[in-house]
């Protein structure tokens, strides 16, 4: 696995906001029907080749999206954040999902250390401020990643509910732009994905947890619930780290 460094990173984006928000409209005029792999392909290959990413949390449901992009390009970058209060078995997972499909492009990015020393020195930022957290641990380090990149592939689904309820497959995002491959997928879709690829699962899911972040704000929920981020936050008016409202 080629773990890349920030040095290594281009920097520089190329779209001003209202080229982003154009593009996405005649991506979406042109595109907007297709899904998964037949909508990844085009994006890779034509549209922002060499100016595209992806982001994979590698929690339970990240496989399937990892996959299909693996189908299409294993060097695709794939963004990580490493905010340092995951799972262990997240990173566990990580390695032996990279080595299953071949990926050869993960980029690992983590807070930057003089923040994290000056806003959150012993570590329990959580407890008390989560919107600064997830900036300190997810937000920031992800805009440093995009740097250079025109558009970003994520694994976001309707059925996730919420604000993800009209997800678009193609959407503007400031001066990027986002595709959701998996948007209209199902949960038995994404079932379908694991099984046909006998994809390996997240070691947590087998023990309650549906969706997986950060150790302090993840908890188990009831597996036949249709909430599946309902461990996230849980109990809290929050229900997305705030890494989709990048822009
Ligand atoms: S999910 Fe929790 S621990 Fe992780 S960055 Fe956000 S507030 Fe911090």
């Amino acid at each position: 696995m080629n773990v890349m460094r920030e040095e290594d990173i281009v920097t520089g984006g190329s779209m001003s906001v209202e080229e982003a928000t154009d593009r996405a409209a005649r991506l979406m005029d042109q595109y907007g029907h297709l899904q998964g792999v037949s909508l990844i392909e085009p994006m890779v290959h034509e549209e922002f080749n060499g100016r595209i990413t992806m982001t994979s949390s590698f929690g339970t449901e990240a496989a399937a999206l990892l996959a299909l992009v693996a189908e299409v390009d294993r060097d695709l970058p794939v963004i990580f954040l490493d905010t340092r209060k995951l799972f262990g078995e997240t990173h566990t997972y990580r390695e032996k999902l990279v080595d299953h499909l071949g990926l050869t492009n993960i980029k690992i990015m983590r807070p930057d250390e003089e923040k994290l020393e000056a806003e959150d020195p012993n570590g329990m930022l959580f407890a008390s401020d989560v919107a600064k957290c997830c900036y300190l641990r997810k937000v920031e380090p992800l805009q440093r990643a995009l740097e250079g990149y025109d558009a970003w592939l994520t694994g976001r689904k309707r059925f996730h509910g919420g604000e993800r309820d009209a997800l678009p497959v193609i959407e503007p995002a400031g001066s990027r732009i986002k595709i959701n491959p998996l948007a209209g997928y199902k949960r038995e879709d994404i079932e379908d994905i694991f099984e046909h690829r006998a994809l390996p699962r997240h070691p947590l899911e087998a023990e309650g947890f549906l969706s997986i972040g950060c150790m302090p704000c993840t908890e188990r929920v009831d597996p036949n619930t249709t909430d599946v981020r309902a461990g996230r936050w849980a109990g809290q008016d929050k229900t997305e780290c705030g890494i989709h409202y990048i822009i």
